[in-house]
Formats: structure tokens, C-alpha cells, sequence
């Protein structure tokens, strides 16, 4: 993970609350694009210039060849506000023991996964298990990749009241780890999504607290009801894989 600087001097009277406006709209379309990460960046103005300091997954995920065409309204919407050119930098990396990306020319199958803690990609390579920017995908609609970004979003309130303990707690895992809630459905239909885009598999990951039968490799797959349980760990994590059903899930009390 990086953090990067786009910045831009403000060389004409602006109106102010336009420009965040408009700056803040640019800001969210290259979300949505996928190239940048997380919700909350750090964001400023001061008398000559407006800057902010974005997460991103690669050095040039903010290249324009990624822009969309709501990243690039955005960019020349501000640059006339403002009577200049946009500078991008990279500032430096987010820590040491940062992940790194699929670089593989054609993954195996793809993974729908997230925490509560995460501002990487929701989709993570089968083969290398790293992450997939989602700006590598095909389109997958107008705007970008929002829907992804919005289960993401589901998923990350689900497992943040589920590990909050006090609120809603039950609920939330059960949106997680049952096999038919809201939660898991959204994300079934971006898998199947995402391999009519790429022709390339995608697996949704199943979250796995039950007391009583989590422990047990031999507990069936929750779609098919057949043996899921697999012999070696799958990158050392997933316990447990359906080729049929495209699910992966883990022993319970594993994270
Ligand atoms: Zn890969
Ligand atoms: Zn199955």
C-alpha cells in the first residue's frame, strides 16, 4: 500500500465551496474507479492549494490509464476551477510489511473476501493469493466498481458489530456466515458477475464461528451438502473448498 499526494495551485478566485465540491466528487469517483482505497483520506486547503493524500494498492494506480470517464470529467472540471494542472506524487509506503499485488497473467479463480480491518482490494488471486486492484477488471458498470465497494462496505459493518460484541453481534455473524442471508447473496451475484466479465472463476469466502460444528473438517459443504473439507490448508488459510458451489471458508476461531 502507498500513500500518494494529488494536489493542485489555486490560481484564479475561486469560489472555495465549489471547489471542495468539486474536488471531493473527484476524490470519490477514483474510489470508485478502484484506485484508491479506504473511505477516509486526509484531505486540505489552504490560500493557494487544495491537496489530498490517498491510499492506493501500486505505485501507479493513479495513472491515467486507469481513469474512467468520471475521473477524467473530474480532473478537468477542477483544473478549470482552479487555472492549473493537477500534480501527483508519490508520497511513500504505508508500512513495512505491505501486501503485495497479483502480478499472475491469468489467475486460476478469483476470491470475494474482506475484514473489518481492511482498506485493500475485496477480491483476492486464487493462484498467488495476493490482491487484484480492482481497476484490473473488465468495466463492470458506468460508474466503476461500486457494487463491490458496497458489499465491501456491508461486510465491514457486519464484521466490525460482530467483533464489537455489544450490538447487533449475532446478527452480523449470521449475515456472514450463513450461506443465504442478504450479505452473502450480494456477494454471490458480484461473483457470478465478475466471471462473466473475466471468464474466470470466483469464489465467495464464507465466514465459519459455530462452537458446535466448526472445529470438524468433516461438516458439509452448506450449499451441496457434500465433503468440502480439504487435506492441506489452501494458502495455508481455507480449510475448507466447494468447486461445485464456488465457496471457501476456514475452521472456526481461525481469525
Ligand atoms: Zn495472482
Ligand atoms: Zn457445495
Amino acid at each position: 500500500m502507498y500513500i500518494q499526494e494529488i494536489s493542485i495551485e489555486i490560481k484564479k478566485n475561486v469560489d472555495r465551496d465549489e471547489l471542495v465540491d468539486e474536488f471531493g466528487i473527484l476524490m470519490s469517483s477514483y474510489r470508485k474507479s478502484g484506485q484508491t482505497q479506504g473511505k477516509i483520506e486526509s484531505q486540505y486547503i489552504n490560500e493557494h492549494e487544495i491537496v489530498c493524500l490517498p491510499y492506493t494498492l501500486e505505485k501507479d494506480s493513479l495513472d491515467e490509464k486507469y481513469n474512467n470517464f468520471y475521473v477524467t470529467r473530474g480532473i478537468k472540471k477542477v483544473e478549470e476551477i482552479c487555472g492549473s494542472k493537477f500534480e501527483i506524487k508519490l508520497v511513500g509506503q504505508y508500512k513495512d510489511d505491505f501486501e503485495p499485488v497479483c502480478k499472475c497473467k491469468k489467475s486460476e479463480y478469483y476470491i470475494l473476501i474482506t475484514n473489518y480491518l481492511s482498506i485493500s482490494s475485496p477480491i483476492t488471486c486464487g493462484t498467488c493469493n495476493n490482491y487484484v486492484p480492482l481497476y484490473r477488471l473488465p468495466v463492470y458498470e458506468d460508474h466503476g466498481y461500486v457494487q463491490i465497494l458496497n458489499w465491501e462496505t456491508n461486510y465491514i459493518s457486519c464484521d466490525s458489530l460482530q467483533m464489537n460484541c455489544q450490538v447487533g453481534e449475532r446478527w452480523a455473524l449470521n449475515q456472514m456466515q450463513e450461506i443465504a442471508s442478504q450479505l452473502s447473496k450480494q456477494g454471490f451475484n458480484i461473483c457470478r458477475k465478475i466471471e462473466e466479465l473475466t471468464n474466470t472463476p470466483t469464489y465467495y469466502y464464507l465466514h465459519n464461528y459455530n462452537k458446535r460444528n466448526g472445529y470438524n473438517l468433516s461438516r458439509p459443504c452448506p450449499s451441496c451438502g457434500e465433503n468440502w473439507g480439504v487435506k492441506e490448508s489452501v494458502h495455508d488459510y481455507f480449510d475448507f473448498k466447494c468447486d461445485n458451489c464456488k465457496i471457501l471458508s476456514t475452521l472456526s476461531m481461525k481469525s
